[in-house]
């Protein structure tokens, strides 16, 4: 049976081939896939080897199944710091670093203003579906376009695009400039998902509708609990260790939590955010988006895409090694599998695109590190930064010489090394080797030095690939691997230019992406181009990547 299966299929395959051929020497030239659907998944946090580490108690729909069917990217980075959030969901859909697209941070001090800023933050924009300053909210500091906005462009607006995540920045930069619509959730007392009048006047009736179900409270009245027995969490921390944080209120950060009783001392609708809810939440208005918009219909290829943002904060408060992060991707596993069921019935099997990948990874929580004797710390710029500013009164004189420190930059008064006749790059080469006297302090980078080509190499060559030059500062510092910058010492987080925030998923299946495996080192700057080569649609204007092209079919 299974051998006569392989001769028919191969049969098909030499009729087809054939018929291709002969079909290419005539006239048309080869066309690329036509998809009716790409719906672009972004996990928030998820490290590489949480497919390995959880591979065995995956199912066969979800991650298996991507696997499976199509092509896993198994040395697929970032290639620039800061691993953000922001910068993260704008490189995956730009093609390029916030060198080009200038998202450089989640948020970051604005020289121009001398005030901080927002990465998707728009104050001329109001609230649609809410009245809080969380709703105002655009794509505005995005400065090269999204695949979404090609898409839209190459099918002269016919084609549909819609970003969806609980987290505003997860929606917006993807979708892009030119998107028929961005929605995220709002928390606190309102529970609902929004978008701005960047975008429209009120929100579509089937986002009111979504909305008016109230299905927020049904999570929040479904305690979370383990899915599997404990003695199946091997893998993992014991529930009760002291590297993940409690909720407030919550006597231990342990199983089963009861969200109804925790919410109103942990922002009320929020709570949802940082358990595995949140992803089911995200999953429930994917689906309404694709039904309210028709997404996947037409001729016209649409494009969805979404992020899952509880595995996140998830990871902010238990760390990677938790049994909470364990227990969130076991379930993101199973509701994966449905989602791609529900695709298959809806949009058709093989008529639609789907890949993963994370925004970032993060590091295992340093002081479970500590214990190990694994080298890492706790990174405090305080001292350091007054420090600095004595010495710069000392070799250069009286004055305010730094205006702002965030992301690990120092922002310095530029129009005083002016006034002074200094030379700039001596002041900041100054900063750079007075550093490096600090724990924590790997190296400390110059804006001169970031601003030539090839000065850089290594690790600075991510620093590099994250600089922008209007937006950057004057001095960057490079941390250790295993040390954060956190005021408590549990829980986890990301940002740096190591491997363990760089290293993250690319999966793909649908039509035109072939089956298979690399340890090729391909970077996230690198799926926009492959995707939109894929559709046969101009990349996006600042793409630095390449097309993954062993990828494709
Ligand atoms: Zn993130
Ligand atoms: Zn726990
Ligand atoms: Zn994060």
């Amino acid at each position: 049976m299974r051998i006569s299966m392989v001769i028919f299929a191969f049969a098909v395959s030499s009729a087809l081939s054939c018929k291709t051929a002969s079909v290419a020497q005539e006239s048309a030239p080869p066309k690329e896939a036509s998809p009716k659907l790409v719906v672009g998944i972004v996990v928030d946090q998820m490290r590489y080897d949480f497919l390995t580490r959880f591979a065995d108690q995956f199912g066969e729909t979800g991650f298996n199944r991507m696997m499976r069917e199509g092509y896993n990217a198994k040395e697929h980075h970032y290639s620039y710091a800061p691993t953000f959030t922001g910068p993260g969901h704008a490189s995956i859909y730009t093609g390029t670093t916030p060198a080009h697209h200038g998202i450089i941070s989640n948020g970051w001090y604005d020289v121009i203003t001398d005030t901080s800023t927002y990465c998707a933050g728009d104050k001329t924009v109001m609230g649609v579906g809410s009245t809080s300053s969380l709703a105002q909210m655009s794509p505005r500091k995005m400065i090269t376009t999204s695949m979404c906005d090609e898409l839209k462009l190459f099918s002269n607006q016919r084609s549909k695009t819609i970003g969806v995540s609980i987290k505003d920045r997860g929606a917006i930069l993807p979708a892009g400039h030119s998107t028929d619509g961005a929605y995220w959730f709002i928390g606190g007392t309102e529970g609902n998902w929004i978008t701005s009048t960047y975008y429209r006047e009120s929100l579509p009736s089937w986002v009111e509708k979504f909305n008016s179900t109230r299905k927020v409270d049904e999570y929040l009245s479904t305690p979370w609990d383990l899915l599997l027995p404990a003695s199946e969490y091997a893998s993992s921390l014991p529930d009760n260790n002291p590297y993940e944080g409690a909720f407030i209120g919550g006597v231990r950060p342990t199983f089963p939590y009861q969200l109804d009783s925790l919410a109103a001392k942990n922002g009320n609708y929020d709570i949802l955010k940082a358990v595995a809810w949140g992803n089911s939440l995200t999953l429930d208005f994917a689906k309404a988006a694709i039904s309210g918009e028709s997404l996947g219909t037409d001729d016209h290829c649409d494009f969805l895409a979404m992020s899952f943002s509880s595995t996140d904060y998830i990871g902010h408060q238990f760390g990677p090694q938790s049994r909470e992060a364990h227990d969130a991707y076991l379930r993101l596993d199973i509701e994966l599998g449905e989602f791609f069921t529900y695709l298959d019935e809806t949009v058709g099997m093989g008529e639609y695109i789907v890949f993963l990948t994370a925004d970032h990874g993060a590091v295992q929580v340093p002081s479970h590190l500590e214990k190990l004797k694994i080298p890492s710390g706790y990174w405090n710029p305080g001292n350091m930064i007054e420090d600095t500013k004595a010495m710069l009164v000392r070799r250069f004189g009286e004055g305010d010489w730094v205006e702002n420190y965030s992301n690990d930059h120092f922002f310095l008064n530029r129009a005083l090394i002016h006034q002074k006749g200094l030379d700039a790059e001596n002041v900041q080469r100054a900063i750079a080797n007075f550093v490096l006297n600090y724990d924590g302090v790997h190296n400390a980078l110059t804006r001169s030095d970031l601003l030539l080509p090839n000065k850089v190499d290594g690790l600075a060559t991510l620093i590099k690939n994250g600089y922008h030059p209007k937006r950057s500062g004057d001095v960057v510092l490079i941390i250790e691997p295993g040390w954060l910058q956190y005021s408590t010492r549990t829980g986890s987080s990301h940002g740096s230019a190591h491997a363990y925030d760089t290293h993250v998923p690319f999966l793909i299946y649908g039509p035109g992406v072939n089956q298979g495996a690399s340890y090729t080192r391909t970077h996230i700057r690198d799926i926009a181009p492959t995707i939109c080569a894929l559709l046969g649609i101009q990349m996006p204007n600042g793409t630095s990547g390449k097309v993954m092209t062993e990828i494709l079919d």
